[in-house]
């Protein structure tokens, strides 16, 4: 850039010229005057340059550049004179400035060189003066010009720059006028909201704001119009060209602007606009909303968290005590999901845990919460509700969403649920009082056979705080010998005999009394005990297997209960074996009863297990049968003997002119697969003639024995073996 410096009239064109070295040719033919010429120059600053003849001036303007020549017009003949000097420049569009001189005589020459362009006219002789302030003067033109030139190209890269710094702000830029229209905005809205400066210029910032947030933006826009130091924020969301779920959210900067013109006739009002800068907080707002989400929600189900719940509990009991109401809290815990967990692994888990999340929301009115505290426990909160039975209707309408298979990778599982529910006001006035006591009524269905729902009343409080006790105890129970094998006969009910027994366990407690097996074995599972214990079962069962042999009925085969964490240790066979080898008792009297689950649990292991027992001579039951999860296809690949018809399906016969499908179709498979049969449970003659005239006469059951202590079974098989005499009641066969 050639003239950097900025230009003050005051000072010397001659002082710049010494700063810039203006670079000066002097064309004259008469060698006299150039010389005086130049000694005139010279010293000032110029950098001088000297022509003798037209030829000689057009070849120094061609090789380097000048600001300014000093041309004699008159050249000589055989030149191409002042004129062709200036026609080259003309012709080159060199940027320089010329002073003519001439003698008197040519006024003509000097006419033809201003049209030609030159900036001034020297008549020859010129006094040295004239000839100083001329050049001086054409130095101060061209220095004013090029400053011109250099203001006016800053002007417009600098407007160029600006609306560059506007439009690529990361904000969006805007005015609005006094009406609220948009008199500019810069390129940032198309990028951010697809509308270009066209669709938005003219138009009411309410086309832009979301309709929910359009009082918020009349009120800012138009509140304190006339207060000119009005300065304020205001959050908006900012519709989108891809419509209302695209809107941003954006933090707006208002700034009130005067605009109309600067000077005002007397009496026109001063019109004021708006300057807003509207950054985009889309982003950080998301993640804040998330963040807060994620603390109140829990990530797998997105359902509320133990927080959230306890706080809309919290809401639910103020508004309930407010309005005089009633509302339930629901304590829901999955039946055996450990065990689908252990067994499909903890990806099917979570996704069974995401899928019951599901149904059970779509079980809920708007106003209702569902919450996962954690594990398999999920919580519901039903406000305003009309009685007791609505919150019983729900939760049935919760286990009934259960029933139907839930996909696993393809593979059908079956889970149900324990649902306990306590009452505000009558259950507990205080949040963390009712969560526990529907957690106690929940306990309780556990314990009552699971998949159902219990209201809480007063009792459970006992009975709960009693089962905490009854753990403690428990790990003591075995040192001190307070355990007890008792049978229960299984009977044939055709000849009455007695032709097996199953062993289960019962605790003899000190201040309860006697425990059945189904009152403490849970705990036992769920606390590591049942290894110890079945480590102490099997010895106990051999001892009393000994002495039933003593009395001479070396064919009775006994039914051991097979815990499935027994099974899993992969160490059962060798225990078993061993402790059959030294008690001499044969394998063939001995029969394992495993339940389906374990079925699935773990299946290869469970084989290889089952099938060295049965290479043992050690036969193999499936108890329960029906109840639990597997497919029967389990049947063909398990060495299984004998298949026990859950009492839950003997209970149902109570009307022997009715036909019990499920039972026929029980026996009906294990006929097909050459399988034996017990029925469990077997209460009632009528329950007994119908199993047997359907073919299953094999009965376990209250209505032939209970379960005896070992005296008063060895008693029982005295007097069986003594007197041959049919003990319990006969059935004409089947
Ligand atoms: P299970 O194998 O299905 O045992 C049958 C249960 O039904 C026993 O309860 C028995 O007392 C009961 N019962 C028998 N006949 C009738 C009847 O006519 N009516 C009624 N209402 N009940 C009857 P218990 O002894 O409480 O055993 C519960 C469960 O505990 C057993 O179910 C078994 O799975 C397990 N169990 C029992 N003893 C042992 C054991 O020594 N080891 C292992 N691992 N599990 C055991
Ligand atoms: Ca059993
Ligand atoms: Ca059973």
């Amino acid at each position: 850039m050639p003239y950097s410096f900025s230009f003050s009239p005051g000072q010397s064109p001659f002082q710049l010229a010494a700063a810039t070295a203006t670079r000066v040719l002097l064309v004259d033919d008469e060698p006299r005057l150039l010389s005086s010429l130049a000694e005139l120059l010279k010293n000032r600053g110029f950098e001088l340059a000297c022509a003798a003849s037209g030829q000689e001036a057009v070849d120094h303007l061609s090789r380097s550049p000048f600001d300014l020549v000093v041309l004699d017009l008159d050249l000589g003949h055989a030149d191409i004179g002042g004129h062709g000097v200036m026609d080259y420049i003309n012709a080159q569009d060199l940027d320089v400035d010329v002073i003519v001189t001439s003698g008197a005589q040519s006024i003509d020459a000097a006419i033809g060189a201003l049209k030609r362009g030159a900036h001034d006219y020297l008549r020859k002789p010129y006094p040295r003066e004239e000839l100083l302030k001329t050049v001086d003067n054409a130095i101060k033109h061209r220095h004013l010009q090029t400053e011109n030139r250099r203001i006016a190209a800053q002007l417009e890269s600098s407007e160029r720059s600006y609306r560059y710094l506007v439009d690529s702000s990361p904000d969006i830029i805007y005015t609005l006028d006094a009406e609220g229209h948009f008199t500019f905005i810069n390129n940032r809205a198309q990028q951010l909201l697809g509308f270009s400066r066209d669709d938005l210029i003219g138009k009411h910032y309410s086309t832009l704001v979301h309709d929910e947030d359009l009082e918020r933006a009349h009120y800012v826009f138009n509140e304190g119009r006339s207060d000119y130091r009005l300065s304020r924020n205001v959050e908006l969301r900012l519709k989108s060209r891809q419509g209302e779920a695209e809107a941003r959210t954006f933090n707006n900067e208002l700034m009130l602007i005067s605009m109309g013109p600067r000077k005002r006739p007397p009496g026109q009002p001063a019109t004021f606009g708006i300057y807003g800068v509207a950054r985009d907080i889309t982003d950080r707002k998301r993640a804040d909303e998330l963040i807060a989400h994620q603390a109140y929600h829990d990530i797998l189900t997105n359902l509320p968290n133990r927080v959230l719940f306890k706080d809309r509990l919290g809401l639910a009991v103020l508004q309930a005590k407010r309005n005089d109401t009633r509302l339930a809290v629901m304590f829901i815990d999955l039946d055996r999901f450990k065990l689908v967990n252990d067994t499909l692994g903890h990806v099917m888990g979570d996704e069974l845990l995401q899928q019951t999340a599901a149904r059970l929301k779509a079980c809920l009115r708007r106003c209702d919460t569902l919450a996962r505290l954690g594990g398999d426990e999920f919580t519901a909160v039903l406000p305003e509700l009309a009685n007791r039975q609505d919150a019983a209707l729900i939760a049935e309408k919760f286990l009934e969403c259960l029933k139907p298979p839930f996909l696993l990778a393809g593979q059908p599982v079956h889970i149900s649920a324990s649902i306990g529910i306590a009452i505000y006001p009558d259950d507990g006035k205080l949040i963390d009082d009712l969560l526990r006591n529907s957690d106690i009524a929940m306990y309780h269905v556990k314990g009552e056979g699971k998949n159902a729902h219990a209201f809480f009343n007063a009792s459970m409080l006992d009975a709960s705080s009693q089962k905490i006790a009854l753990e403690h105890s428990l790990h003591e129970a075995l040192a001190k010998g307070e355990l007890e094998m008792y049978y229960q006969p299984q009977v044939d009910a055709v000849t009455g005999k007695i032709m097996g027994a199953e062993a289960l366990m019962r605790w003899n407690h000190p201040e309860r009394g006697f425990l059945s097996a189904g009152e403490f074995l849970p705990f036992a599972e769920e606390n590591g005990l049942m290894i110890p214990i079945s480590d102490w079962m099997l010895d106990a069962i051999c001892r009393d297997l000994l002495a039933w042999n003593t009395t001479g009925c070396e064919a009775l085969r006994l039914s051991l209960n097979l815990s499935p964490q027994y099974l899993d240790r992969g160490d059962f066979f060798d225990k078993l074996q061993r402790a059959l080898t030294t008690h001499n008792i044969a394998p063939t009297q001995i029969e394992v009863e495993v339940t389906e689950n374990i079925c699935i649990r773990n299946p290869q292991t469970a084989i290889e297990q089952l099938d060295k027992l049965c290479q043992l001579g050690v036969s193999v039951a499936i108890d329960d049968f029906g109840t639990g999860y597997s497919s029967l296809s389990y049947l063909h690949r398990f060495p299984i003997h004998t298949l026990k018809i859950d009492r839950s399906f003997v209970t149902q016969i109570q009307d022997d002119s009715a036909q019990f499908p499920v039972v026929l179709a029980i026996i009906s498979i294990a006929k097909g697969l050459g399988l034996n049969l017990v029925a469990e449970g077997v209460e009632t003659a009528m329950q007994a003639s119908y199993l047997a005239q359907s073919g299953c006469t094999t009965m376990q059951g209250y209505y032939y024995h209970r379960p005896l202590s070992h005296p008063k079974l060895l008693e029982l098989l005295n007097i069986q073996q003594q007197t041959s005499v049919r003990a319990t009641p006969v059935l004409a066969a089947a």
